[in-house]
């Protein structure tokens, strides 16, 4: 029978704010998720906590290309492992040059202490996968969903009555509310409504989210985030209006946001927690550009 794991990678010391799943199953170890480059040492550490080494692991799942999903799945191609990922993510994971570089743009002078680093994969060991797929793996069989939203190459994986959701099924961290991550450049609202409404039709036992770990209350976190995804694109159309820019919208979504966590009973340091894994600021130029996209017809 196999079995899920869950490792933390301590993205930027916190804990439980990045996470990574090591499925032991009887063509060996796979892994969901690699996290970024930078928590390196917490995959391979978490790895061989569990028994196995990284070259054991010879297939990698990718819900979606974001740093902190797929940044170091070049790592565990170099050892030989097979990546697979949405069809439409596969070119920026052969050549990262371009999604490095307007990555830059956004986190100047702090890529590599975020990120580490990058490096291509050979477009042989990249094997898209995309809605319907089925991967067999002996006695786990990986059911693929596409899943757009909170990014067009964003999949869900699932296995039996679980599904491993990215970012899809948003970021909840310990007991605090589940928020939806919205950062640029493809946050499409209709769309991700829809792939929530795919993951509910699914009727899955529980999900585990990369943000973080195993929820045993699916219908309840789905809908919880629509309403979310709802309040907080809302909060942001008037500042869109009126042309505020990006760097004064920040601080007062932040004190938005805030008093919905403190209404949810979270500490100062829970909050904290959540701006790791979901950054205010991400999720204001993610919901500024959706409206943008919008009023030009482009959503
Ligand atoms: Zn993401």
């Amino acid at each position: 029978m196999y079995k899920i794991h869950t490792i933390d990678l301590h993205f930027q010391s916190e804990k439980h704010s990045i996470g990574a799943f090591l499925i032991e199953t009887a063509k060996g170890p796979i892994l969901i998720e690699t996290g970024p480059e930078s928590t390196w040492e917490y995959l391979d550490k978490g790895i061989q906590k569990i028994g196995y080494e990284i070259k054991d692991i010879q297939h990698v799942f990718l819900t979606h290309i974001h740093f902190d999903h797929a940044g170091a799945a070049w790592k565990l191609a170099q050892n030989g492992a097979k990546i697979y990922v949405h069809p439409i993510g596969i070119p920026h994971l052969a050549n990262p040059e371009k999604l490095w570089n307007s990555a830059k743009m956004i986190y100047t002078d702090k890529m590599e202490l975020l990120w580490g680093k990058m490096e291509s994969i050979p477009e042989q060991q990249l094997i898209g996968v995309t809605d319907g797929d089925v991967v067999d793996l002996g006695d786990v069989q990986i059911k693929v969903w596409y899943t757009p939203g909170h990014a067009v190459h964003h999949n869900a994986y699932q296995i039996d009555d679980v599904i491993f959701t990215g970012d899809v099924a948003g970021v909840k961290i310990g007991d605090g509310p589940v928020v939806p991550p919205c950062p640029p450049p493809d946050i499409n609202i209709e769309l991700w409504k829809q792939s929530l409404k795919k993951l509910k039709d699914l009727k899955p036992r529980a999900l585990y989210l990369t943000h973080f770990d195993l929820q045993k209350n699916p219908d309840e976190l789905l809908s919880g985030l629509e309403i979310v995804l709802d309040d907080w694109v809302s909060f942001i159309k008037p500042f869109y209006d009126n042309q505020t820019p990006p760097e004064s919208i920040v601080p007062q979504f932040m004190e938005y946001t805030r008093k919905q966590f403190l209404d949810k009973g979270l500490n100062a340091e829970e909050i904290q927690t959540y701006e790791f894994a979901n950054p205010s600021w991400m999720s204001v130029n993610g919901l500024l550009r959706y409206w943008k996209l919008k009023e030009q017809g482009r959503i």
